[in-house]
């Protein structure tokens, strides 16, 4: 198996590198943010209750996102790896993920993070939300929040896998293209070694 954690701020380009890469290493796309939003869409009582965290900017509570990520780890149990998009996002997130790895007897490969300025994340969101029918997307109040809550409790989970050196910058800023094939170039480094 091989895991990755795609790293970085909101707007920092996750979930379309995502879409890229599990198409090219065929891997099992897991991103907590579009599980919630489906929790949403349904109205499950999980969905009803991470609405409103999402919505002021402010993260879901852990237990909420472990169990989602657990589930989806037993639901899957051929993938030939994962891609963990938007999770973890807490250290508390980051130590359960590591457990339930655990138990499968694999582990995660590298966290590739993204890099990009604050001006230009604010400035991406702002015109994703005119077309992504993202509330949270609209108003720069819970953008800002948002930048805030990764600030402050999802930037120190990098320095979790950092002891495992397990971290490698990407500058985020430049073509879809660009940045696509500097993530390819650290995980065909790595794969090679785990196959
Ligand atoms: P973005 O990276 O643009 O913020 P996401 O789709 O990853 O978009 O997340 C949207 C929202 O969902 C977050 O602001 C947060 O409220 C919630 N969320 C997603 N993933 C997690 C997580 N791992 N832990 C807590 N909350 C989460």
């Amino acid at each position: 198996m091989f895991n990755i954690i795609l790293f970085g701020p909101p707007g920092s380009g996750k979930g379309t590198q995502s879409q890229n890469l599990i198409a090219k290493y065929g891997l099992k796309h897991l991103s907590t943010g579009d599980l919630l939003r489906s929790e949403i869409a349904f109205q499950t009582p999980l969905g009803i209750e991470a609405k409103n965290f999402m919505d002021k900017g402010q993260l879901v509570p852990d237990e909420v996102v472990i169990g989602m990520i657990s589930t989806a780890l037993e639901t899957n149990p051929d993938a030939q790896g994962f891609l963990f998009d938007g999770f973890p996002r807490t250290d508390a997130q980051a130590e359960a993920l590591d457990k339930l790895l655990q138990l499968k007897k694999t582990s995660i490969a590298v966290m590739l993070a993204l890099d990009v300025s604050e001006d230009e994340l604010i400035k991406r969101l702002l015109h994703r939300g005119q077309s992504s029918g993202r509330s949270d997307d609209v108003d720069e109040a819970v953008i800002r929040s948002r930048i805030h809550e990764y600030e402050n409790k999802t930037k120190p989970v990098a320095d979790y896998y950092k002891k495992f050196n397990k971290v490698v910058h990407i500058k985020g800023e430049g073509s879809v293209d660009e940045i696509f094939n500097l993530l390819c170039k650290e995980i065909d480094d790595r794969k090679n070694v785990d196959d």
